[in-house]
């Protein structure tokens, strides 16, 4: 498991990644994290810019969205990847949380300014108060993109350190092209943490769809104690 380094011990919260030997088995993350099968909340993930609130316990079967946010106790949220960015973020003065799946097409969406919304508009949350952590997924080390889909992010993006220019090849680093897009929602960039960890440089610790098109995947988990 790998714990955001901006994550403050004993406050009631619980956020992690786990690595292709812990995977996003149900069983297996219940029995790491100590939650009830029944309250790890899983989505149909599809490269949308979805929130989904989830404002009652009940039966969470047929989520269909990217993003997950909630300021109820007991349920862990949870996001499946392998490349794309597995995003955590929580307000602890408001008690929410939000897991957020953001490839190039939900980075390109705006994903992450919209769950920034998602807590103010449903919880009044200010940006400065939300925390960020970003975990493993392919960065620009490996991972060149065409113009149409560069011309896609920096359009809800803007200018900004997330790409570089190597060999002719333009090569996109998604956290950190996400890391600009909340800040310019008003989250202290100070407040963001994102691994160091490329999927695709350690494909033995992590899956990497792009490099053996694996069907399996990793995932990011928070939640309320
Ligand atoms: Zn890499």
């Amino acid at each position: 498991m790998i714990y955001p380094e901006n994550l403050e011990e004993d406050n009631g919260l619980i956020a992690f990644y786990t690595d292709r030997n812990e995977g996003v088995d149900p069983e297996r993350i219940s029995s790491l994290c100590g939650f009830p099968e029944k309250n790890i909340l899983y989505m149909k993930q599809e490269h949308t810019d979805r929130i989904i609130t989830i404002d009652e316990k009940g039966d969470f079967i047929s989520l269909v969205g990217d993003g997950l946010i909630t300021d109820k106790k007991g349920l862990l949220l949870s996001i499946k990847v392998a490349d794309c960015v597995p995003i955590l973020m929580w307000d602890l003065k408001k008690e929410v949380v939000a897991a957020v799946h953001a490839g190039w097409r939900g980075t390109a969406k705006g994903i992450i300014k919209k769950a920034i919304r998602s807590f103010a508009d449903g919880y009044n949350s200010s940006a400065s108060d939300i925390l960020i952590s970003m975990g493993p997924a392919i960065r620009w080390c490996c991972y060149s993109v065409d113009e149409r889909v560069f011309s896609l992010v920096k359009g809800q993006t803007g200018d900004g350190d997330y790409y570089i220019i190597k060999d002719d090849r333009i090569c996109l680093d998604l956290p950190h092209a996400n890391k600009c897009q909340a800040v310019s929602e008003g989250v202290p960039g100070e407040n963001i943490w994102i691994s160091e960890k490329c999927t695709f440089c350690y494909p033995e610790k992590f899956f990497s769809y792009r490099y053996d098109k694996t069907t399996e995947r990793q995932g990011g988990f928070i939640g309320l104690r």
